[in-house]
């Protein structure tokens, strides 16, 4: 990684961050007009205990979310038009979008179905900008899709991703080299990778709430708190960030979650559960061909809190009794047994993830429809 740092000029990355604006909305809207300049909310159900996927931007200035309870964003806005999710439209919206991104470099990296990342540098070496592709690419994806799409241009995938949601929506881009430092300087460290909101708080307490904040921080002071997330924040503050495009990610995961329709306060029933969960994350593993090393237990209480605990294996596993194994532990971290009141949970998951892909030379195709998966799980539990 050293080497790395001290390339010349010559060898600055061109990436480019392409993100679809309110993606299941703006199909929803697309294929009924009717909702065009309507505030449309996908997802669960308002009367029962779903959340929102995904909402149009009229619904957003409502102060709607994603992750925000369906019933929520219908007490903010009540004329707010309220959709199940129609998956199969929103992938075949992907895969055509997908493809576009993919006529311009085999270097693409979708995050899930509405975001990737392209390492364009090879397709300008004879002269060609990357802002030009950005643009052309907006511009097939409007043309071919019906749907608008933001793009971020820049040497490393952190300002990629920045300077896409700086203009969003319908947006535009470009951070080039000399601009780096000064572009994020004043940011809020929230907008960097990798800083939730336990991070946040963290760094605030030092003092830390700028980029520059962080950038002014000693590089020892970091690790000595945060270990090897504080050199990422030494270095990303600096507008280093070396992640490659991976056009074939290893970690890839099928986790299975559900919200209840009344919370669970009783532990056989919680346990139960997630043994259930277990056999259909098995049987999904199973039909994909997949195995995994980790095992999760996710659980969300009646304050919102939200728990993750894991467990790595030494083998790969996918049998459901493999995967219940690891459960009776994980339980007990996720959901302590001694607390004074009894813990009440209105969601439970079961994920297994850092799998390998048991097929061979499986194709781009083949990676899309398991991100689609784990997609069409999460929103399983909306309807
Ligand atoms: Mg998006």
């Amino acid at each position: 990684m050293l080497d790395e740092r001290t390339e010349k000029p010559s060898h600055i990355r061109k990436i480019i961050h392409v993100d679809m604006d309110a993606f299941f909305a703006a199909v929803e809207q697309r294929d009924h007009p009717e909702l065009m300049g309507q505030p449309v909310v996908v997802g669960g159900d308002p009367a029962s205990r779903g959340v929102v996927a995904t909402c149009s931007y009229e619904a957003r200035s409502f102060g709607i979310h994603s992750a925000m309870t369906a019933s929520r964003a219908r007490v903010l806005c009540p004329q707010a038009v309220f959709v199940r999710p129609k998956m199969d439209a929103y992938r075949a919206a992907s895969q055509q979008v997908m493809r576009i991104l993919r006529s311009y470099t085999h270097l693409v990296e979708p995050l899930s179905l509405d975001e990737a990342f392209l390492d364009v540098t090879a397709a300008t070496t004879d002269g060609t900008l990357a802002v030009q592709i950005a643009k052309e690419i907006r511009a097939r994806i409007e043309r071919e899709t019906g749907l608008t799409a933001s793009a971020g241009v820049s040497y490393n995938k952190a300002l990629a991703k920045l300077a896409s949601d700086w203009r969003k929506p319908n947006g535009l881009l470009v951070i080039p080299p000399d601009r780096g430092l000064t572009f994020l300087a004043p940011l809020h460290v929230s907008k960097l990778h990798g800083v939730g909101p336990a991070t946040v708080e963290r760094l605030s307490k030092m003092g830390i709430h700028t980029v520059l904040d962080l950038r002014n921080t000693p590089q020892e002071t970091l690790t000595r708190r945060f270990g090897k997330t504080g050199l990422w924040f030494y270095e990303v503050a600096r507008g280093i960030d070396l992640r490659p495009v991976q056009p074939h990610r290893e970690r890839k995961s099928v986790g299975y979650e559900r919200t209840f329709q009344e919370n669970l306060s009783d532990r056989t029933v919680m346990l139960n559960t997630l043994q259930e969960m277990a056999g259909q994350v098995s049987r999904r593993l199973h039909e994909l061909e997949l195995t995994g090393r980790t095992v999760s237990v996710k659980a969300r209480f009646g304050d919102f809190q939200t728990v993750t605990r894991a467990h790595t294996v030494a083998q790969p596993i996918w049998r459901a009794e493999e995967i219940s194994a690891c459960l009776p532990e994980l339980f007990a971290k996720a959901v302590p047994p001694g607390l004074p009141v009894p813990a009440s949970v209105r969601l439970l998951g079961v994920t297994v993830s850092s799998c390998a892909d048991a097929k061979v030379n499986s194709s781009d195709s083949g990676q899309l429809s398991l991100l689609d998966e784990i997609m069409h799980y999460q929103l399983a539990q909306l309807s």
